[in-house]
């Protein structure tokens, strides 16, 4: 077998190791904490092979001879180190969430910290040949059946967010997994589909990050929105305060580019004021220009319109 072969099949063996883990009586709270607090059923725990690496650090070492898997296949995975000579769990102490590529093999791991383990909420497999997080969307294996049918596809920023709106019933999701939605993240999405809907975190960073996104999809040729809501600070946590109802309602509601455009401007500029009605139609002129050059009407009407509500110009004193 090829070094990929033996890559994904340890990361599968290990994975499917610690969803067992998971399952065990003596890890209920971390159970109890992905059922509870994350509101994931069990359907859905399985289906993401979700799991869990005792804080012990020595869980692989045992496994080694369980099944027969190498050091050497371990450190190679990314799920073990060498500390003096000794194999160490790399994710110990933390949840684990395979990542999978769009043929559904396991590529590599996310942990996210639970209980008293020290270190940062998040770690990743490291980077590989076979995996590259610039150019992995996490669940599109089971998401491009769906993203194809609807015809959309929904981009959301972290694992537990993907998992959440899954559990909401809204199947053609993916996650971009903490880093910028890339060229190539859109090129593979071109396969399934041209229209996207980023629900990103509603806080600062991830309205940033649903610009910077939505500017480059839109270079791209692609038809974008984003979603809407406050008062929870992302999928994950509207979806466990609110509901399936409410997620669904959210996407329902969610700004077509040219809208989310003017909107965001407009939430960081004092347009109460001459100066500031100056400096926001300053800001979205060029864009305006640009749909109007791509003959994209549909988007220009709607700028021209939403920037006329809120400045309270008429459209035409606007582009004069
Ligand atoms: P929580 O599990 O508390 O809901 P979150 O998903 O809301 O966490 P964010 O800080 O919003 O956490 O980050 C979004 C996503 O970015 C994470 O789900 C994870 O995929 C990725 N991420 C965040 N921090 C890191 C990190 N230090 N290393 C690798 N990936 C990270
Ligand atoms: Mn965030
Ligand atoms: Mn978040
Ligand atoms: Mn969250």
């Amino acid at each position: 077998s090829t070094a990929y072969d033996i890559y994904t099949e340890t990361l599968s063996k290990v994975a499917r190791a610690y969803h067992q883990e998971l399952l065990n009586k003596r890890n209920e709270t971390v159970l109890k904490y992905l059922v509870q607090q994350r509101k994931i059923t069990m359907e859905t725990i399985d289906m993401f092979q979700i799991g869990f690496s005792p804080e012990d650090r020595t869980f692989l070492r045992k496994l080694q001879s369980k099944y027969g898997i190498s050091k050497d296949d371990l450190i190679r995975a990314g799920v073990a180190l060498k500390k003096s000579n000794e194999l160490i769990d790399r994710f110990a102490g933390r949840i684990i969430i395979p990542i999978f590529n769009d043929a559904g093999r396991i590529i590599a791991l996310g942990g996210r910290i639970i209980g008293s383990s020290t270190g940062a909420k998040y770690i990743n497999s490291p980077e590989t040949r076979f995996f590259k997080k610039k150019e992995i969307l996490f669940n599109l294996d089971k998401a491009k059946k769906a993203i194809k049918t609807l015809d959309y596809v929904v981009i959301a920023e972290g694992y537990f967010d993907v998992i959440a709106l899954f559990e909401a019933g809204i199947e053609n999701v993916v996650g971009v997994l903490g880093t910028a939605l890339t060229e190539k993240h859109l090129m593979i999405i071109k396969n399934y589909t041209t229209n996207i809907l980023l629900f990103y975190d509603s806080d600062e960073a991830g309205q940033n990050a649903a610009l910077r996104s939505l500017e480059l999809a839109e270079k791209m040729g692609f038809s974008i929105a984003v979603a809407r809501y406050i008062d929870t600070k992302d999928p994950s946590d509207l979806f466990v305060a609110r509901g399936s109802e409410v997620v669904k309602e959210v996407l329902k509601n969610s700004l077509p580019a040219p809208a989310f455009r003017v909107k965001y401007f407009a939430k960081r500029i004092d347009v109460s004021s001459g100066p500031g009605k100056g400096k926001l139609i300053n800001l979205l002129k060029p864009t305006a220009i640009k749909y109007k050059s791509a003959g994209d009407s549909a988007s220009y009407s709607m700028l021209m319109r939403a920037l006329s509500e809120i400045t309270g110009y008429s459209e035409s004193d606007l582009m004069g």
